[in-house]
């Protein structure tokens, strides 16, 4: 008798893939366990773009299985020493690209100085992927309902990326060209992303809306609010889930600027999210549906912004 296969479900593309698991199996191909970074970027320059960097494998690896990727070479990085630090410095925080997305998490610099990082991530999939997951592989994988390319545009992040040519630095606003499209080349790996320090007493919020549990984002909204003399001096807000990359409202953000954050600033710049977003329609929600999440979802963040910032300067 043929064992019963489980059904698997997986979201790639935009899309809920069920498939039973004996067919879920890679096309061949050569694997190089990189010893250092100019290891890994030589494999990949030597390849030309048929080449994958191999990180936590929560989302090539099953790209691979249902064949929608077939590249002759996986270049290994998980041996790279250092890839994985996180490190405080003067100006805000130093991620490696390999820091699993628990590690970080859970990491007393994220907790204390990025809580709006560390609560985004206990959104992203379950306790297993977390514990496998790497953020320079959600952020090179740019999926446009992700939470860390989200996060990553919401704070300005700084993608250090090294290739054949050499190290350079992309800005977070630079790098989502759109969905699972980055500014790397096929040479490149990134190192490190850098988080510029928020000022002190900058109040968040976050907040998604799922089918279920541990699914990739309907919509996802986060902001920052920074205040002085009981003004806004910065907000920034980011959406995921209505365009191809992660986006910054920023009409939005011009609405509460050198504003008291009262409700009807919070009510103005919810509809000016709300307005300027163009989703589309697809299996798993109309483009109504995600615009009337933003209006909402962005008025919840802003309000839990202004409580937390109300908290750190009291
Ligand atoms: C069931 C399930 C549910 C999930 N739910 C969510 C969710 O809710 N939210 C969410 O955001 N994610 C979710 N994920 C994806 C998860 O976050 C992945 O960990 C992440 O997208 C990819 O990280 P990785 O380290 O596993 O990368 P990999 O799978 O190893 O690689 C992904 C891509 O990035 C490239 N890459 C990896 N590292 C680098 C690097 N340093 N430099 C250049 N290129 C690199 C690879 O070549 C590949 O193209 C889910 C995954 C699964 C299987």
């Amino acid at each position: 008798m043929i064992p019963q296969q489980p059904n698997v479900r997986v979201r790639i593309l935009g899309i809920q893939w069920t498939r039973v698991c004996r067919e879920m199996k890679p096309p061949p191909f050569k694997y190089i366990a990189a010893g250092s970074i100019e290891d890994a970027t030589s494999a990949l320059a030597d390849n030309g773009g048929d080449a994958k960097v191999l990180a936590g494998g929560q989302s090539l690896v099953p790209m691979l299985n249902f064949r929608l990727l077939a590249p002759a070479v996986l270049v290994d990085i998980n041996r790279v020493p250092g890839l994985d630090v996180v490190e405080e410095n003067a100006d805000g925080l130093a991620v490696g690209a390999l820091a699993r997305h628990h590690q970080l998490q859970t990491s007393p610099p994220v907790g204390a100085r990025y809580p709006v990082l560390a609560a985004a991530i206990g959104h992203v999939g379950h306790l297993a992927i977390r514990n496998r997951g790497t953020i320079g592989g959600s952020l090179a994988h740019a999926d446009p309902a992700a939470e860390l390319p989200l996060i990553a545009r919401l704070l300005d992040a700084e993608i250090v990326v090294i290739g054949a040519a050499g190290p350079r630095i992309i800005a977070a606003r630079d790098f989502f060209l759109g969905a699972h499209t980055t500014a790397l080349e096929a040479d490149e790996i990134i190192t490190r992303i850098d988080l510029p320090a928020l000022p002190p007493g900058t109040g968040w919020g976050f907040e998604e809306v799922t089918r279920r549990a541990g699914d990739f984002a309907l919509v996802a909204v986060a902001a920052t609010v920074s205040m002085a003399d009981g003004q806004v001096t910065q907000a920034r807000i980011a959406l995921a889930g209505v365009g191809e990359s992660p986006a910054r409202a920023s009409a939005a953000e011009s609405v509460l600027s050198g504003q008291a954050l009262e409700d009807d600033a919070i009510d103005a710049a919810s509809q000016s999210a709300r307005d300027a977003v163009r989703p589309s329609t697809d299996l798993h929600a109309s483009a109504d549906y995600r615009r009337h999440l933003v209006g909402v979802l962005t008025g919840r963040v802003l309000n839990a912004a202004w409580r937390r910032t109300v908290r750190e300067a009291s």
